[in-house]
């Protein structure tokens, strides 16, 4: 059973599964107290440097699949005063167009963050686009020099949506470390990055995918299961055991409503706490991508700083009030102060 931090007892939370009111882990909350403190971080980068952090959202077409998605990250930047910029590649976009593209928005210094619309078109190798992004604003760890990093336990980029999945347990005091954690999915920006981030906070981590055989056996030894399949209804009530907690990362379309991988009515009796779909790790994922933009800015904005004060050094430079920077080349500003340890 695993252990909500300050809660009165372990009995009180048996009790709980008992009465089959398993708690609702939900994004909203923590994602809006999250952007209030990015909200700060951006007023006050503001102050020091005249400009708003600026994220370009790089789009082939505007019938892409993940438009919604990309137009809600967006609007969110525009609640918390970051610099939204859709950059639409027209007409037929070929794969050496979308590089060129991102290669102007590496070089553009209003631009800290960039993400690429997923899936690509077909044509587009996926390969040839993450290699294009500069690490220091590949806000979503897609780079392969930001997943090693993760993969090493080093400072990176998270791919924000699997930063979500292990965020809201550590925001709601799930107890992590010691526990038997099963991810189903393997995918490199959410399956894959959320088993090493639970392994970086000490849980025995199981990863299952399409060849996984007797999947139900493996999540039956679950105390933590994340899943992330991309199948309605993949994880049933009888597959999961009593006090279990759930952290649905799918989201489907059935019937016209928005559902997760888990059916969520038959498994929530039993679990000590899930997330609910939609209003579990989809807020918190929108909430994360901009705390790693800030935490890009600010990282290149102290980089600008050194590069022209090593350019300039007879001129006695008034320097900015920056914030010294933490080790790994991270500044401890307010939203990042919130997400350390996470990483
Ligand atoms: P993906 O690239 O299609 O990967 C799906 C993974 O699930 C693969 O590793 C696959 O195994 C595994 N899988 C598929 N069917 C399975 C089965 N029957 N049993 C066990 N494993 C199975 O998808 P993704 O990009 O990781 O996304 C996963 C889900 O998360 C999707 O529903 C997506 O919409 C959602 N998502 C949510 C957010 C958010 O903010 N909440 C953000 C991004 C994605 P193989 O490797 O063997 O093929």
């Amino acid at each position: 059973m695993p252990v909500i931090r300050g809660s009165p007892s372990a009995d009180e939370a048996l009790t709980a599964v008992a009465r089959g009111g398993a708690r609702l882990l939900e994004g909203g909350p923590i994602a809006a107290e999250i952007r209030g403190a990015v909200t700060e971080d951006v007023a006050a980068s503001v102050a020091r440097t005249g400009r708003r952090p600026g994220l370009a959202v790089v789009i082939c077409g505007r019938d892409a699949p993940s438009m919604v998605y990309l137009q809600q990250i967006l609007r969110s930047c525009e609640r918390v005063g970051i610099e939204g910029r859709l950059v639409e590649i027209d007409g037929e976009a070929s794969e050496a167009k979308v590089v060129e593209t991102i290669r102007d928005l590496n070089a553009d210094p209003a631009v800290n963050g960039i993400i690429v619309q997923m899936p690509l078109p077909p044509a587009i190798r996926l390969r040839a686009v993450v290699d294009a992004i500069d690490p220091a604003k590949d806000i979503d760890g897609i780079h392969p020099l930001n997943a090693g990093l993760l993969r090493l336990g080093y400072d990176g980029f998270l791919p924000a949506t699997a930063h979500a999945a292990v965020e809201i347990l550590r925001r709601s005091g799930i107890e992590i470390e010691g526990r038997r954690a099963v991810v189903v999915g393997r995918s490199a920006v959410v399956g894959m990055p959320a088993a090493f981030l639970l392994v970086r906070e000490n849980a025995t981590v199981t990863v299952c995918h399409s060849r996984t055989r007797d999947l139900a056996r493996h999540v039956k030894d679950a105390e933590i299961l994340v899943v992330a399949a991309g199948h309605p209804g993949l994880i049933t009530g009888d597959m999961v055991r009593r006090g279990v907690v759930v952290v649905d990362v799918g989201i489907n379309v059935v019937g016209g409503t928005l559902v997760g991988d888990v059916d969520f009515e038959a498994v929530r009796p039993k679990a000590f706490a899930i997330t609910p779909v939609p209003g579990g790790v989809g807020p918190l994922t929108n909430a994360l991508l901009l705390a790693h933009l800030m935490r890009a800015a600010n990282v290149q904005e102290e980089r600008a700083l050194a590069a022209a004060a090593a350019e300039a050094p007879a001129v006695p430079a008034r320097a900015p009030q920056r914030p010294p920077s933490a080790p790994g080349g991270t500044v401890p500003d307010q939203a990042v102060a919130h997400l350390r340890g996470a990483r």
